[in-house]
């Protein structure tokens, strides 16, 4: 049988659907690269917008369209976070959540054997453990991200993520160990270590295990010679988890601090735990610890209440921070979340503007970012050619690195090399390999 999947969402997503794949491989699967011909079709979601949920019910009409006879699983967080909505989807055959998708193949078989429909969303209960899963060998990846951490218990007041997630609870450093050395061994150069809220990680286990502990597990593995961190929480990294994270030369110096606003009372609506005092703090330690240290971040606008004052306050601390990239996105109301039951909402034409502009000052500072990099020899994992033009990859601060193809049938993938950077064009540099 032939198992057709597709994820939405975060790379904690793409690593469960990863394992799902490999586990449906070793009881026999294989997998289809089209919805035409499957007999399954796997849809892992995210829930984190509404319209994440649209574009989920329009790709699950999308399969019954092209293969109707399919088993059609869904799963993750959208089932999760609105059981009764899940529940209307009758196209499905199987149902989880995000709690229990290491048992999808043995409802699998269930399904094989009685043909009868299986709804199973487990609640996520406090104190659970997590759910071990290791991805071994990621084929189509030169970098491979590791799942470390799951759950939040934040709450933000714009996030439906705790309820569709659960709450924090982490992988143990040995389990971690031994992935970081099959990927190790499977040729993989650069792990990316990541979780829902990160931070959190070894909240749970015993022996005060922070985020610094698996950083420097993953660090001491032979073979590997890059570990990056996923997006991260402002809050909780303390000043001795710089320095010791400082002493990792193998850590990349490129920090996604997640700020969503620059104005205090805004942070404060929405229940984030931290000052612009504090984030502005952090930054500077880690630009201190860090050689060419990269910040990048995601920032919300439009939250409601939002005044124009709130908004350029944010928009002058997102100047003065200068982050290397940002994802700004319009505020959007998330049913089941505090912030959607306020009446003060924005409208939609405010917060288009304001994206505009939040997008105008990023945009510049990052062109700096990368205009401060030419004259600078940098070490780039490549990862792919990207046309017969160029080979591409990204150095240690992920900063996209292109240089020119001489060799048209020649790949650079999954070798690292150092090069000079002379230039740079829209959204990356421009170098020439030195050795
Ligand atoms: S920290 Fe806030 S934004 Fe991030 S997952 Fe938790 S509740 Fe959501």
């Amino acid at each position: 049988m032939k198992i057709y999947y597709y994820t939405f969402g975060c790379k904690v997503n793409q690593y469960e659907t990863e394992n799902l794949k490999q586990l449906f491989l070793k009881r026999g699967f294989d997998t289809s690269d089209k919805i035409i011909g499957a007999d399954v079709c796997l849809v892992n979601t995210c829930t984190v917008t509404a319209n994440s949920d649209s574009k989920c019910r329009q790709f699950l009409r999308k399969v019954k369209k092209q293969n109707p006879y399919c088993i059609l699983i869904l799963t993750g967080c959208f089932p999760q976070a609105f059981e009764d909505a899940a529940y209307e989807m009758e196209e499905c055959d199987i149902i989880t959540g995000s709690s229990n998708k290491t048992e999808i193949p043995e409802l699998l078989d269930e399904y094989l054997s009685k043909r009868q429909r299986i709804i199973k969303i487990v609640p996520h209960k406090k104190g659970e453990k997590f759910e071990d899963m290791s991805n071994t060998e990621v084929k189509t990846k030169t970098r491979a991200y590791i799942k470390i951490q799951d759950g939040c218990d934040q709450y933000c007041s714009y996030c439906i993520i705790p309820y569709a997630r659960g709450h924090i609870r982490s992988k143990s450093l040995d389990i971690l160990k031994n992935e970081i050395i099959e990927l190790s061994k499977s040729g993989h150069k650069e792990v990316i270590l990541v979780g829902i809220n990160l931070c959190c990680y070894g909240k749970d286990l015993d022996n005060d295990i922070r985020l610094i502990d698996a950083i420097e597990v993953a660090c001491g593995i032979d073979g590997i010679e890059r570990v990056r961190l996923g997006s991260l929480e402002p809050e909780m990294i303390l000043d001795e988890d710089i320095k010791r994270m400082a002493r990792q030369k193998k850590l990349c110096p490129h920090f996604h601090l997640s700020l969503q606003s620059g104005c205090d009372r805004t942070l404060k609506s929405m229940n984030r735990k931290y000052t612009i005092s504090e984030y502005t703090e952090l930054v500077n330690k880690l630009r201190e610890n860090f050689e060419n240290c990269a910040i990048t971040t995601d920032i919300m606008v439009g939250f409601p209440d939002e005044t124009d004052e709130d908004f350029n306050q944010s928009l002058e601390f997102a100047r003065k921070i200068k982050f290397s990239h940002a994802h700004i996105f319009p505020y959007s109301q998330r049913e089941g979340t505090v912030a959607a039951k306020r009446d003060n909402q924005i409208s939609q034409s405010i917060k288009e503007k304001r994206a505009r502009k939040m997008t105008e000052i990023c945009k510049q500072s990052e062109q700096d970012f990368l205009q401060k990099m030419i004259g600078k020899s940098v070490k780039v994992l490549f990862e792919r050619e990207s046309c017969t033009e160029f080979h591409q990859g990204f150095s240690e601060n992920y900063t996209q690195i292109k240089i020119m193809r001489e060799n048209p049938l020649k790949s650079l993938r999954r070798t690292i090399f150092c090069v000079k950077i002379i230039g740079y064009e829209n959204n990356y540099c421009i170098g020439t390999i030195i050795k």
